[in-house]
């Protein structure tokens, strides 16, 4: 991928946060304030009009535009979280204009990294990285045992999947939906089911 089909890859992410505003805002609104949707979607326009100039710069300014313009525009947790994601992804992909899967495996490493570290989070405690590690060590896996690129990306997605389901079955303990505990149990996780979405919309960009 270069540059401009990152942009592009971008702009699909925030029509599909678009059309999931709704229910992704559902499933916050269960467990948390209801806002989740509403932040997402509204991250990503902000991030789409900032970037749409940047075709001709290097991937990583763009990846770094998105991250600052997720923090800055979208209050709460999600912003400073994928915007962290999107800026440590920034970082990896520092003045090169094409991007392949070692990059992308890469960028989602970086991201865990960075989310664990802002969200002071690991594993197991109902939140986006509950799909996020999943995906990254299905891909990393699929890479290792031979796969191309988009069929690693999908076992990703089936895993990053498998860890929204796994979110019903574990109380919050980071983030809003921890101040409700053990009644958090039984709903997925707002966050994970975002990331999910948009691993699927790079799955079939590719
Ligand atoms: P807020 O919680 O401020 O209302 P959002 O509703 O947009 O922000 O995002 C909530 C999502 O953020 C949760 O579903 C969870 O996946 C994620 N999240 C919240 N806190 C953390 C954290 N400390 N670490 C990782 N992810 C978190
Ligand atoms: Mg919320």
């Amino acid at each position: 991928m270069n540059t401009e089909q990152v942009i592009g890859i971008i702009a699909l992410m925030g029509k599909r946060m678009e059309q999931e505003k709704e229910f992704l805002t559902d499933l916050d609104n269960a467990i948390a304030d209801g806002d989740h949707g509403i932040n997402m979607a509204r991250g990503f326009a902000a991030v789409e009009a900032k970037i749409a100039p940047l075709g001709d710069k290097d991937i990583g300014t763009v990846l770094k535009t998105a991250g600052m313009t997720l923090v800055s525009a979208v209050g709460g947790s999600a912003g400073p979280l994928y915007g962290t994601a999107f800026m440590r992804s920034g970082v990896v992909m520092n003045g090169k204009t094409e991007m392949n899967i070692a990059d992308l495996t890469a960028c989602l490493k970086a991201s865990v990294e960075g989310v664990m570290q802002r969200g002071k989070a690991v594993k197991g405690e109902k939140t986006m990285l509950d799909s996020m590690i999943p995906a990254l060590e299905a891909i990393e896996n699929g890479i290792n045992g031979g796969l191309d690129s988009k069929d690693a990306v999908l076992c990703g997605v089936k895993a990053a999947r498998e860890g929204v389901e796994y979110t019903k079955t574990i109380a919050a303990t980071k983030g809003r939906a921890s101040y409700i505990g053990e009644r958090s149990i039984g709903h997925q996780d707002p966050g994970a089911t975002s990331f999910t979405y948009l691993l699927e919309v790079i799955a079939d960009a590719l």
